[in-house]
């Protein structure tokens, strides 16, 4: 193992280069990227992946908190936006306002606070109005709109309109085509009303991943893509349609592998139960490996008895409960010794463990999956 940790979860350099050449391939050079990066960058590591994306020429990053924010502006190698899609923690309110960080402005309320801290630090706030469209989550609706314009023209020299903004429910299936629809509508009606009061946006934004799949005419000036820039897809349809329309040009490589390692070996005589309680009885004599990860690390339990490891390019069953830190594998008849690597996710040989078929096992959405892998794990760039 190359850190201390009992496994380390390693980002594929190469892979995040390939899958930014997709998203730009797809959106073309006149829409913006933003690189979706909260959830510490779906697990992949906010500190690791900022300097990353910087290189491969990322410039403008959405997170969802301003505590994600923090650690974001911290990881920047060179200067960047940085753009919070939800919370801003009173306590990080002068922080925001002081380094121009972008936000949602999603209800009056919290414009007025962050307007009494600009007044005192003679700063702009740089705000991306959101339109509620229809998701219901938050987001201005249209009946409130004039009370907004009133605020924003009272406090033109402290407030800049860098954007107006909706998020899509659920872009990834075609059962929410109309929703998304209404959704579209909605949204540049609202820009209308705006721009006929006088408020001027600087890019208009509402697509993500699948998004840009399904719907590119919406496109507009700017994109906030998480999932494919990590090589997964939204969801198989979003695969599929990329899929009819593209002819598969190009594909997706995902950019994160997990691997351990095994502490033990064990011989089991047939008859004897494995693990804790009565989940697995060996039929046969038996050789157990033991690896120093479960569910504490983001290994779901549900893996128990169903899920798959590579160790020496041979696909390996997990065998009896998954442990807060530890699960085991059956090696029987297997050439393995203590210290072989263990790969949770990720390529070893001809074999892979990918994303989704981890997540298909442990009954997780990629995105679900990912988030959950422990923060202490080492990320590592090769
Ligand atoms: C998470 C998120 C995105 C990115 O979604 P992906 O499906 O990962 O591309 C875009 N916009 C908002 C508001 C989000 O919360």
């Amino acid at each position: 193992m190359i850190t201390n940790h009992s496994s380390v979860i390693e980002l594929n350099r190469k892979a995040l280069a390939n899958n930014l050449k997709f998203i730009n391939n797809l959106i073309g050079d006149k829409v913006t990227l933003s690189s979706v990066i909260k959830g510490n960058a779906y697990g992949h590591g906010i500190q690791q992946m900022v300097p990353e994306l910087q290189y491969l020429g990322v410039k403008h990053f959405s997170v969802f908190s301003s505590f994600e924010a923090k650690i974001a502006h911290e990881a920047l190698t060179k200067d960047a936006t940085i753009m919070i899609m939800g919370d801003i923690a009173e306590e990080d309110i002068s922080w925001v306002v002081e380094n121009e960080i972008q936000f949602f402005a999603y209800n009056i309320i919290g414009i007025k606070t962050l307007l009494r801290t600009a007044k005192k630090q003679h700063k702009k706030l740089h705000i991306h109005i959101e339109l509620e469209t229809g998701m219901n989550r938050h987001g201005f609706e249209h009946h409130q709109l004039r009370e907004l314009i009133d605020l924003i023209q009272e406090h033109q020299d402290l407030i800049e309109v860098e954007g107006i903004c909706t998020h899509f429910a659920g872009a990834e299936s075609s059962a929410n085509f109309k929703r998304i629809q209404e959704q579209q509508k909605k949204f540049l009606k609202g820009v209308e009303f705006l721009k006929i009061k006088g408020i001027n946006p600087k890019k208009l934004h509402t697509s993500c991943s699948a998004g840009i799949i399904a719907y590119p005419q919406f496109n507009l000036d700017m994109v906030r893509i998480g999932i494919i820039q990590y090589g997964l897809w939204p969801s198989k349809e979003s695969q599929l349609a990329y899929g009819v329309k593209h002819e598969y040009e190009t594909q997706l490589e995902s950019v994160l592998s997990w691997r351990s390692s095994i502490i033990d070996l064990k011989e089991v005589k047939a008859g004897n139960l494995v693990g804790y309680g009565t989940s697995f009885l060996a039929e046969t004599d038996m050789k157990i490996a033991s690896v120093p990860v479960g569910y504490g690390y983001g290994f779901s339990r549900s893996l128990s008895n169903v899920g798959r490891v590579l160790v020496n390019g041979k696909r390996l069953s997990v065998v009896g409960t998954v442990n807060m830190n530890m699960f085991l594998i059956d090696v029987t008849n297997i050439d393995v010794k203590i210290g072989d690597a263990v790969t949770i996710i990720g390529k070893d040989g001809e074999q892979a463990i990918n994303v989704s078929y981890f997540g298909n096992l442990s009954e997780q959405l990629n995105y679900e999956l990912l988030t959950r892998l422990d923060k202490s794990i080492p990320r590592v760039v090769v």
